[in-house]
């Protein structure tokens, strides 16, 4: 069987792991191997400050705490993306208002942004899906024009960039993910990207749960107290040390990732060329990171008998996200502004095809035959 997903190892987190037991003897968060991971990330993002979180989702719920989101508070995002990137402002007790994505990057539609906003709104939520680039532009204007706070949720999009500037540190807030199913990993680990440095201190403080710990470490003060409110928002050292592995072979992992979505793209063409499908566009304004490769067929009932042909074949493709506006909890927790005219639409056609670090070309260009095989018959 060939798998969607294989966690990528690169090579020296075993002994990273070994250098954090025996000679570091450190294993909580924030040790020498998370600096080393913050660093990198900062240099590599040129972020004025970034945090090592145990996921995206905890990056998440740290920016709603710091934005003071509180009930009677609108946050707008789009309805195509990831159950995380509305709880934790629901959490919060925000509203969610829902809208359409642009049906052929399934980013946020910048235009319905604009007709969403009310005297309510305190922020947008925007997602990189696939680790291509939102309109980051038109997005922060109308940010500006409405003084609301921008969270990227860059869960897909590290390394990614709009523009030639880095996907993750145009809002205020950035928040990638290391979950194993990501480019980079450590099991499960997130960071924050804090874009705007007033931020900086009660983030760090928040972390700590809720002390002044930080500070404590470079003997800004002689104790730490209880501050704020707060919560266990650290990366284990473990996953650091993991982490660190990956991060140092990011220009690898990408270049090993974009060969497999070369070969994807270039070899389905003669089926684009027939109508039977469409394949994932390359982004016009900026750079992807390979972090998946889906294609559209006709509708969701042809994806089923699609999905069930290769997994006969023994090759795993899976579907995406269901809609959060039309869900249980989306139901409940917020609402819909403007059409569904393509996240349902859209969302039912797509498919993702196996993608991972260290994927040999045979085994992508087998499942190509396989996909030319189920149009052909
Ligand atoms: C993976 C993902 C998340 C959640 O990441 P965790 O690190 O598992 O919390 C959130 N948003 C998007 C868009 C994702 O792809």
């Amino acid at each position: 069987m060939i798998p969607f997903n294989k966690p990528c190892v690169i090579g020296k987190e075993k002994d990273y792991i070994q250098e954090a037991i025996e000679q570091n003897h450190k294993l909580s968060g924030n040790g020498p191997f998370g600096d080393l991971c913050k660093s990198w990330l900062e240099q590599q993002l040129d972020c004025p400050k970034v945090l090592l979180t145990p996921s995206c989702t905890a990056s998440l719920e740290m920016a709603a705490i710091l934005l003071h989101i509180q009930e009677g508070d609108e946050v707008i995002m789009p309805s195509y993306t990831f159950v995380s990137t509305a709880n934790a402002f629901v959490l919060r007790g925000a509203r969610i208002t829902f809208v359409d994505v642009d049906p052929v990057t399934m980013n946020i539609n910048p235009e319905l942004i604009k007709q969403a906003v009310t005297d309510r709104t305190k922020a947008i939520v925007v997602v990189h899906y696939a680790g291509a680039p939102c309109k980051m532009e038109p997005i922060m204007d109308i940010a500006d024009r409405h003084q609301l706070y921008v969270i990227e949720d860059a869960a897909q999009a590290l390394m990614s960039t709009y523009k030639g500037q880095p996907l993750g540190t145009f809002g205020h807030f950035g928040t990638l993910s290391f979950h194993e199913t990501k480019n980079y990993t450590c099991g499960e680990g997130g960071a924050l990207l804090i874009n705007d440095p007033t931020f900086i201190e009660r983030a760090e403080i928040l972390q700590e749960k809720g002390t002044n710990r930080s500070q404590f470490k470079r003997g800004q003060v002689d104790k730490y107290t209880w501050q704020d409110i707060g919560s266990s928002f650290l990366l284990s050292e473990l996953n650091a040390a993991y982490l660190y592995a990956q991060l140092e072979e990011a220009g690898a992992i990408l270049q090993d990732r974009m060969e497999t979505w070369q070969i994807y793209k270039h070899s389905l063409e003669p089926l684009v060329r027939r109508d039977v499908l469409e394949t994932q566009p390359v982004p016009l304004d900026g750079e992807h990171n390979a972090h998946m490769f889906y294609l559209k067929v006709r509708n969701e009932s042809e994806r089923a008998s699609l999905i069930a042909y290769l997994l006969e074949h023994g090759v795993m493709a899976v579907p995406h996200y269901e809609p959060l506006h039309s869900s249980k909890a989306g139901n409940v927790y917020g609402r819909l502004a403007g059409e569904d005219t393509y996240t349902t639409r859209e969302g039912d056609r797509l498919l993702r095809l196996p993608l991972y670090f260290g994927m040999e070309k045979e085994v992508v260009e087998h499942v190509v035959h396989h996909i030319e095989n189920y149009f052909h018959s």
